[in-house]
C-alpha cells in the first residue's frame, strides 16, 4: 500500500514525495474514513482525492463549484495520463451524454461533477447504478454561509449522498481557516467522525512587503520592468482602476489584459485565458478575477490598492507561487485606500435582505476587518508573523522574507506632527473629515477651507513643509492607534479619543515605523536586497536554457491547446535547468515530470537540454 501511492505519486505526478498533511490525508480515505483536509492554497489538495480514487475499486465523484477549475485539473489529469471527465452546463446535451455513457463504461475513476447537475434525473440514475467509493468536495467551505464564496447549490450534496444506494466515503477540501466555516462543512457535509487534518497557513515560499509609493503608478512600471518575463496579477479595488491601470500599461507596450464584472462574459473568457495561456502575461482585474484560476505560474501578485480586509489579501495575494517558486506580493498603500474601502463598507447593498441590526453587525465587524488590514500596511513586525497571527496561529517573530524583516522601515518621530493634527481637531471643534483637516495643516487654499474659515485656525499652514502623504499617513496611523476616531454617520468626521489627552498636552511622544523615502529604497533596491534563502540566483546560461525550455513549452502547448503550465510548471522546468539531464533515466529525476508526460515530451525537452549546453 505504502509503495503503491508513492509509486502513483511517481508515475503520473512525478513527484518523489509528498508534502507536509498529503500521507495523512490520503491514508485516512484509504482506510475507509470521512475525512477533511484543510490547506493553504497551493499546498496540493487535489491529490489527497486522487491518488485514493486511482486505488480504490470504483469511481471517485469530484464536487467543485466552477467550470473553470473542473476544466483545469481535468486537463491537468488527462496530461498525466489519467482517464478524468468533466459534467457541468459548459458540456452539450450530447456531450454530456457521451461522458455519462462512457462514465457508465467505466472508462473514468475519477469524474468532476457541478453540485446543480446532482439530483438531476440522469445522474442519479447513473449513479445508483454506478460503484461510487468516494464523493470528494472540492472548494467544501462554499456550503457554510460564514465563507466568502457561499454556494446554495452546495447544500445539495447531503441529499445526492443519501440518495446513493450505499454510503461512499465522503472527504471534504478547503482552504478557508475559520472555525465557523469548519463547523458548518463538518455539520452540512454530515461527515461521519472525520479524521480532520489542519496543516499549517504559512506559504514560506511568498515574500510580502508593503510599499507606500508616492506615485503608485510609476512604482508598478518600474516593478514589471524588473519582472518583465514573468506571469503576475495587479489587483485594483475599482473597475475604473482596471482600466485606467491596463490601458497605460498596453500603452508602453506591456502585454497586460483585464478582468472584472463589467466586462461581457466573452470578454472575461477570453482575457482569463490569454493569461492563462501565457499570451498576456500580466493580469489587471478586481477581486472578481481569481477564484477557479490554477495558474500555477504565477510569480508575483500586486495590490495596487489595500484591499478590504486579510482575508481577501491572503487569498488574492495566495494566487502567487502555487508551484512552490519563490514569489512576490506585494501591496501598494495609498491612504485615499482607507477612505474607499469606508465607503464601500458603507455602501455595501450586498446584506440588503439582513434586517437592521444584523446589517449594522456585519458593517461594524467589516470595519474592524478593516482597520486589522490597515493595521498590516503599518505594522513594524514581520509581515507573515502579523498575518498568521490574524488566522490564529503563530508565526516566529521574523521570517526573514518579509519587507519589514528586510528593514525597510525606520523609526519615525511624529510628535510634533500628530499634536499638531490633534490640536487642529480640538480647535475645529472635531466638525471636519480628514481632507479639510489635512489642506488646514498643510495651507491649502481650497473652497472649503474658506468655507469652514479653516484658514484663521491656528494650525493653519503649521506643517506646511510636511508632505501631504505623510500626513495622511500620520492621520492613518493616529486612527489605527485610537488617538482619533472616524465618525460612522457617512460624514467620516475625525474626532479625538481620550487617548488623544496626553498628546495634546505636549505629554506623549510618538515614534511611528514609516516607509524609508522610495527613492532611497530603490537605489539599495532590487538585486542588492538580501533574498530569501529559498531564492536561486539563476547564472545567465540558466537563464538562457529556461527561457528556450519555456518557448518548448508554449509551442507544445499550443500544439495540444492547452495552458502551458499544464505541459511542465515552472518548477519543473528550473529543475531540468538544474540537472540539466541527459538521460530518460536523469529526466525522470526532475521534479513533476512522470512516466506518461516523458513519453510524450521527455526527448523534446531532452533534445533542447542538449542544445542549450551546447553539448553535441
Ligand atoms: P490546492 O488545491 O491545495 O490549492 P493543488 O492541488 O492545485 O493545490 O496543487 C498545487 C500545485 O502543487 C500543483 O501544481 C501540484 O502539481 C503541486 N503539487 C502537489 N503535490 C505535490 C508534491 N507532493 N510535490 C510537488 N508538487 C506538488
Ligand atoms: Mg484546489
Ligand atoms: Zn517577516
Amino acid at each position: 500500500m505504502a509503495d503503491e501511492k508513492r509509486k502513483l505519486l511517481k508515475q503520473y505526478f512525478g513527484y518523489d514525495d509528498f508534502r507536509e498533511g498529503q500521507e495523512v490525508l490520503i491514508d485516512s480515505i484509504l482506510s475507509g474514513r470521512d475525512t477533511f483536509g484543510i490547506m493553504p492554497t497551493g499546498a496540493g489538495k487535489s491529490l489527497c482525492f486522487q491518488i485514493p480514487a486511482l486505488m480504490s475499486d470504483g469511481i471517485t465523484l469530484v464536487i467543485s463549484p466552477l467550470i473553470s477549475l473542473m476544466k483545469d485539473q481535468v486537463g491537468a489529469l488527462n496530461q498525466a495520463g489519467i482517464h478524468a471527465a468533466y459534467l457541468n452546463s459548459s458540456l452539450t446535451a450530447g456531450q454530456y451524454f457521451k461522458a455519462l455513457e462512457f462514465a457508465k463504461e467505466g472508462r473514468y475513476p475519477i469524474i468532476y461533477i457541478a453540485p446543480e447537475r446532482l439530483l438531476t434525473e440522469s445522474f442519479l440514475d447513473f449513479a445508483g447504478h454506478a460503484k461510487i467509493a468516494m464523493v470528494a468536495v472540492d472548494e467544501a467551505h462554499c456550503v457554510s454561509q460564514w465563507g466568502q464564496d457561499f454556494r446554495p447549490s452546495y447544500l445539495k450534496i447531503t441529499e445526492f449522498i443519501e440518495r446513493l444506494p450505499r454510503r461512499p466515503i465522503v472527504s471534504a477540501f478547503t482552504a478557508s481557516a475559520t472555525k465557523e466555516v469548519r463547523e458548518d462543512v463538518i455539520d452540512i457535509l454530515m461527515l461521519q467522525n472525520p479524521v480532520v487534518v489542519s496543516t499549517g497557513f504559512d506559504r514560506p515560499n511568498l515574500y510580502f512587503e508593503v510599499q507606500m509609493p508616492k506615485n503608485k503608478y510609476r512604482a508598478l512600471t518600474d516593478y514589471l520592468k524588473k519582472h518583465a518575463k514573468e506571469s503576475g496579477i495587479i489587483y485594483c479595488l475599482t473597475r475604473k482602476q482596471v482600466e485606467e491601470v491596463c490601458g497605460n500599461l498596453i500603452k508602453e507596450g506591456i502585454s497586460a489584459t483585464r478582468y472584472h464584472a463589467g466586462l461581457s462574459d466573452e470578454e472575461r473568457k477570453r482575457n482569463q485565458d490569454d493569461f492563462i495561456y501565457d499570451r498576456a502575461p500580466v493580469m489587471v482585474a478586481t477581486n472578481a478575477f481569481g477564484m477557479g484560476i490554477d495558474k500555477s505560474n504565477v510569480r508575483y501578485v500586486v495590490h495596487y490598492n489595500m484591499p478590504k480586509n486579510m482575508e481577501s489579501y491572503y487569498q488574492e495575494a495566495g494566487r502567487a507561487g502555487r508551484d512552490g517558486e519563490p514569489a512576490e506580493c506585494i501591496l501598494y498603500y495609498g491612504g485615499q485606500d482607507v477612505v474607499m474601502n469606508q465607503f464601500f463598507i458603507e455602501n455595501n447593498q450586498d446584506n440588503a435582505e439582513l434586517d437592521e441590526f444584523t446589517r449594522r453587525l456585519v458593517r461594524e465587524r467589516d470595519h474592524e476587518r478593516l482597520k486589522k488590514m490597515t493595521f498590516y500596511c503599518f505594522t513594524n513586525e514581520c509581515l507573515r508573523d502579523y498575518m498568521l497571527r490574524y488566522f490564529g496561529e503563530y508565526g516566529s517573530n521574523y521570517c526573514g522574507n518579509c519587507g519589514n524583516c528586510m528593514t525597510r522601515f525606520e523609526e519615525t518621530e511624529i510628535t510634533e506632527i500628530a499634536s499638531a493634527l490633534a490640536g487642529c481637531v480640538r480647535e475645529a471643534g472635531q466638525r471636519y473629515g480628514m481632507n479639510v483637516l489635512i489642506d488646514t495643516v498643510h495651507g491649502a487654499d481650497t473652497a472649503k477651507v474658506r468655507q469652514y474659515h479653516m484658514d484663521r485656525n491656528s494650525y493653519y499652514g503649521s506643517l506646511s513643509k510636511v508632505p501631504v502623504y505623510k500626513l495622511r499617513q500620520v492621520i492613518q496611523y493616529l486612527l489605527v492607534e485610537n488617538y482619533l476616531r472616524l465618525t460612522n454617520d457617512g460624514y467620516m468626521l475625525v474626532k479625538l479619543t481620550e487617548k488623544a489627552g496626553a498628546l495634546l498636552e505636549g505629554k506623549e511622544k510618538l515614534v511611528m515605523k514609516m516607509a524609508k523615502e522610495q527613492e532611497k529604497r530603490e537605489k539599495t533596491g532590487y538585486g542588492k536586497k538580501k533574498r530569501p534563502v529559498t531564492f536561486r540566483e539563476p547564472g545567465t546560461e540558466d537563464v538562457k536554457l529556461f527561457d528556450s525550455l519555456r518557448s518548448l513549452r508554449t509551442e507544445i502547448a499550443k500544439e495540444e491547446r492547452v495552458p502551458p503550465y499544464l505541459i511542465f510548471s515552472d518548477k519543473s522546468l528550473i529543475h531540468m535547468c538544474l540537472l540539466k539531464p541527459k538521460t530518460k533515466a536523469e529526466m525522470l529525476k526532475v521534479s513533476g515530470v512522470g512516466q506518461y508526460k516523458y513519453d510524450k515530451y521527455g526527448e523534446r525537452f531532452l533534445e533542447k537540454i542538449k542544445l542549450g549546453t551546447g553539448e553535441n
